[in-house]
């Protein structure tokens, strides 16, 4: 298996293009000139400079939403088969430059190559999917009456603002635009600050894949200006949106004069409910897997773990060894498990529990600290993974989201405070429970607040099955016709018979 050193060599090789010159905008078909204000994407290995990007003002946004308001009508009239053609091209391109996309995606983010290395794999698939769908997605239905008869149609919605955050933003964008694509609309994507090397490889892919110009534009930049102005422009008509909930609330402001549809896809605090009957080796190798995979930084992550009385006690034995046993390291290590965090605030925001987490009266049973060791660089975002135990679902670290490899644990007695303890939670994103008791799985279907439940496994992806949030982790669903929900509107055509009485008005 190739070593840290080989990885390096090949990285370097797919950045360098990024430190010669700016990453620039996407828009109508073409790069833009590199003349505006820039700023420097730093990678969380050392934070060093991988490059400059563009700071997209409200004139590109501008430019390119009227882009995608003249390239949407002979998109969305072309037939299904043929977008279906363009998408499944798209999806080959992705997976012939899988290994760039996977470097280059572990250098900007920080995330582990071992979890990176499938990501043009599954950003393909999520095209691949769509596609197959794009020539069915206008079916409507036949509604029948007496004496009329309804048809329903869909139609694109209209150019689409897409929005992503920075972590696994390759994953996410494709998951989001790929429906959009394969319904009718066109795009305007505005890719986290953070995280902006993937889009652009996404952008260039577009190009080659035969979109005609302005059916995919790209704009980087700040979302105060760049992501703000995209939710205000007349032209958009729906905003995908994918980050944190407090971003979610000021985008659905800005977008409510011009009333936009939204979907959005927020923060979370999942549990994972171990009972005394579980598995208890799968459930530990799940429990481990859904916190500190990908450093934590995962909307789904299991960052609350409720165990049963009975067996407390072995249970956070096993994962106290597990956790301490994690590799942190560089994340184009084929060793490492945990990789340096995305950005220095955001590592600075992680740290700042352990000392919240002393002041509530938590047990730090593994880690607390950053992370110094051979093999990674001291000015890098790299923290300890990190084990909270004898918490209570008071606690700040029990409620809000901390986004790095930092676990919370409690301990519950019976199944209903365990329901109790998930429920009380402003999210509801994702949860997961560990149980042989079946009846008991299908009670905790109906009760627990969650947009998505696993029930002895760890966060298994189907792309027909709807994802999404309750509460404040989110509106809307994404997955098969889900997503088409979305990106169409539905209109319903009524025909009449001939049979039926019309109201015979002024009429003597
Ligand atoms: P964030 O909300 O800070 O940023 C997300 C995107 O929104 C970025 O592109 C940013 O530039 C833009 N943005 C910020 N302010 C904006 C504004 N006023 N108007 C328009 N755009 C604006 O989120 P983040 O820190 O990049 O990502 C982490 C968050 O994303 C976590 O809360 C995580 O749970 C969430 N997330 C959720 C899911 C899900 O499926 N529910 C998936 C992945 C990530």
């Amino acid at each position: 298996m190739p070593d840290l050193t080989h990885n390096l060599s090949l990285a370097g090789n797919y950045l360098q293009r990024f430190r010669d010159r700016p990453t620039t905008h996407f828009i109508n078909g073409a790069w833009t000139a590199p003349d505006g204000d820039t700023f420097d994407n730093l990678t969380p290995v050392d934070n060093s400079s991988l490059g400059k990007v563009a700071a997209g003002s409200a004139a590109d946004v501008d430019a390119a939403c009227d882009a995608a308001e003249q390239a949407f009508p002979a998109w969305r009239d072309l037939s299904g088969q043929e977008r279906k053609r363009i998408l499944h091209r798209f999806a080959d391109l992705l997976e012939a430059r899988a290994e760039e996309i996977a470097l280059v995606e572990s250098m900007d983010c920080g995330q582990a190559l071992r979890f990176m290395k499938q990501a043009a794999v599954r950003g393909a698939a999520n095209f691949r999917f769509f596609a197959d769908k794009a020539p069915e997605a206008r079916n409507g239905q036949a509604l029948y009456q007496p004496e009329h008869s309804n048809l329903t149609l869909r139609t694109p919605i209209g150019p689409v603002g897409v929005i992503t955050p920075w972590n696994t933003p390759f994953m996410l964008a494709t998951w989001k635009i790929a429906p959009a694509l394969a319904a009718g609309c066109t795009i305007v994507h505005k890719p986290a600050e953070f995280s902006p090397l993937t889009a652009a490889i996404l952008a260039e892919v577009s190009e080659e894949a035969g979109l005609p110009p302005g059916v995919w534009n790209m704009v980087n930049g700040f979302g105060e200006t760049a992501g703000k102005r995209l939710t205000e422009h007349p032209a958009i008509r729906a905003v995908a949106f994918v980050g944190e909930s407090v971003t979610g609330s000021h985008i659905m402001a800005q977008g409510a004069p011009t009333l936009k549809r939204m979907h959005f896809e927020l923060g979370g605090k999942n549990p994972v409910i171990v009972f005394d009957d579980a598995d208890f080796e799968r459930a530990l190798d799940a429990v481990v897997f859904m916190l500190y995979s990908l450093n934590g930084q995962r909307c789904t992550s299991s960052s609350r773990l409720l165990v049963q009385s009975g067996i407390r006690d072995r249970f956070m034995q096993a994962l106290e060894a597990r956790v301490r046993n994690l590799r942190v390291g560089h994340p184009l290590d084929p060793d490492t498990e945990v990789g340096p965090l995305i950005h220095s605030s955001h590592f600075e925001k992680v740290l700042s529990y352990m000392d919240i987490a002393r002041e509530d009266g938590a047990n730090i049973a593994v880690g607390g600290h950053k992370f110094q060791g051979d093999g990674v660089d001291s000015n890098g975002n790299y923290v300890q993974p990190t084990l909270f135990a004898d918490a209570s679902n008071s606690m700040r670290i029990a409620r809000e989201e901390i986004f790095g490899p930092v676990l919370t644990a409690l301990t519950f007695d019976t199944e209903e405070e365990a329901i109790a303890t998930a429920n009380d939670s402003p999210y509801g994103l994702a949860a997961y429970a560990w149980t042989s008791d079946q009846g008991r799985a299908l009670r905790l279907a109906h009760k627990i607040e969650t947009g998505m439940l696993w029930i002895n496994s760890e966060n298994n992806r189907n792309l027909p099955s709807p994802f999404g949030g309750v509460k404040m982790s989110g509106i809307g669903r994404d997955g098969g016709d889900y997503s088409f929900e979305f990106y169409m509107e539905t209109k319903n055509v009524c025909m009449a018979h001939g049979t039926h009485k019309v109201p015979e008005l002024g009429k003597r």
